[in-house]
């Protein structure tokens, strides 16, 4: 056994030569971030933004805190402002650091406020720099490309289909024969 080891050896250096050798003249995988960007595939889902309203230019948000009660590992803060036209985030805190990215937090939105972004272009080395609060949660909204999954969009996928019975309410019987006749 010991007179195959120096073989065994030699096998596995050219072997790994060679795989250099492979890799050597072929095109590369990585590419230079952030001067070439790569091209994020069309259901990716990553940073989370505010988003204002596409009419009237005002914050979607309406401080109602679902997406707070909903978030598995609470990383969100919301605080609500009543005004009397309508409620606010008077305001808005979300620890990126600790999120799941579950997309709960999207999912409970009424006012499709809060939403991903195509893009996870963020990268720091300071732990801080990933608390965000209103303003950069509506800057983040600002500066990259929203994903199509809104909140109603996502519960409409979910919704049950029309006439499917209701969870605890059993489907309507069929009529008897001898109803059906009467
Ligand atoms: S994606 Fe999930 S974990 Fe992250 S903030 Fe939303 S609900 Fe919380
Ligand atoms: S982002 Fe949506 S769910 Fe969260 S507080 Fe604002 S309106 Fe409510």
């Amino acid at each position: 056994m010991k007179g195959t080891e120096p073989t065994v050896i030699v096998r596995a250096v050219l072997k790994a030569m060679g795989m250099t050798l492979r890799n050597l003249f072929r095109k590369p995988v990585t590419v230079h971030y952030p001067t070439t960007e790569r091209k994020y595939p069309e259901r990716y889902r990553g940073l989370l933004a505010l988003v204002y309203e596409p009419d009237t230019g005002d914050e979607a948000c309406i401080g109602c805190r679902l997406c707070e009660f909903v978030c598995p590992p609470a990383v969100i803060k919301v605080e609500m402002l009543k005004t009397p036209e309508r409620n606010y985030a008077k305001s808005f805190t979300l620890e990126l650091y600790a999120c799941e990215f579950c997309e709960l937090c999207v999912q409970v939105c009424p006012t499709d406020a809060i939403v991903m972004m195509k893009s996870f272009d963020m990268p720091t080395a300071d732990r801080r720099e990933m608390l965000l609060d209103k303003d950069r949660l509506h800057t983040i909204g600002l500066q990259h490309e929203r994903t199509w999954a809104t909140g109603n969009k996502l519960r409409d996928m979910q919704a049950p289909p029309k006439g499917a019975p209701r969870p605890g309410h059993a489907a309507p019987a069929a009529p008897k024969p001898t109803e059906a006749k009467a």
